[in-house]
């Protein structure tokens, strides 16, 4: 069973290098963040206040395994507020903790798509080399200037056929960034024994290249 933790703030990469590497090797992936998103995305859907522990609390603990499963198909709850919002809700120790077990779970005991059983786990998010899976074969933290992170994130958004403002996109990352670096309970940082890669001027198949031959002891 071999795991791959892959963390990094918003629009560095970490998605693409994780479906890349969950395809070459048939693992299974988990892109944690659509967890927080999820909790959050309820929350907006019920006019509730985010900012609400309680009821944080209450719809993370009421997610099932297969819903948590299912949450990174969603593309509702991949606009800008719903990330935002998702920064709030996770910032409350009794979410994360909400969350914790199926991650761990999800890890150990990988499930693709079709319901299998992989030979290994790919995880992405904030916390995964530090928290989550702190006995992680792989451990990659990614990095990228905000300014390109913003290019990246009105591309995708405009793609998708959005009206968005770059200005707007940059500050939102950069508040973001801060909220996720700064808050007490598991906060943005790299494990001690990640592989930091600056994505800023890397190509998705420079970065997957990079981590494959690390990967493979190469370098
Ligand atoms: O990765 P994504 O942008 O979807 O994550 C949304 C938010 O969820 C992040 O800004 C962060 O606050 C939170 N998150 C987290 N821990 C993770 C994954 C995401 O706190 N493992």
């Amino acid at each position: 069973m071999t795991i791959i933790a892959i963390d990094g703030s918003s629009a560095t990469g970490k998605g693409t290098l994780g479906l890349k590497l969950a395809q070459t090797f048939d693992y299974a992936y988990l892109d944690t963040g659509a967890l927080y998103r999820g909790v959050a995305y309820k929350m907006m859907q019920a006019g509730d206040d985010l900012t609400d522990e309680i009821k944080a609390t209450a719809v993370a603990n009421g997610l099932s395994s297969a819903q948590m499963l299912h949450l990174q198909d969603e593309s509702s709850i991949r606009t800008e507020t719903c990330g935002k919002g998702a920064s709030i809700v996770s910032s409350v120790p009794s979410v994360r903790q909400a969350l914790f077990d199926f991650q761990r779970r999800f890890a150990l005991n990988p499930i693709k798509k079709d319901g299998t059983p992989a030979k290994g786990a790919i995880l992405d998010g904030r916390d995964i080399g530090t928290v989550i899976c702190p006995d992680a074969d792989f451990k990659f933290f990614l990095t990228a200037r905000a300014e390109i992170r913003a290019q990246r994130r009105l591309k995708e958004l405009q793609l998708r056929g959005l009206c968005v403002i770059y200005e707007d996109i940059l500050s939102e990352i950069q508040a973001r960034d801060k909220r996720d670096s700064e808050r007490k309970t598991a906060p943005l940082k790299p494990a001690e024994d990640a592989l930091i890669i600056d994505t800023s001027d890397m190509t998705a198949d420079e970065v997957y290249a990079r981590v494959v031959r690390y990967m493979e002891g190469r370098s």
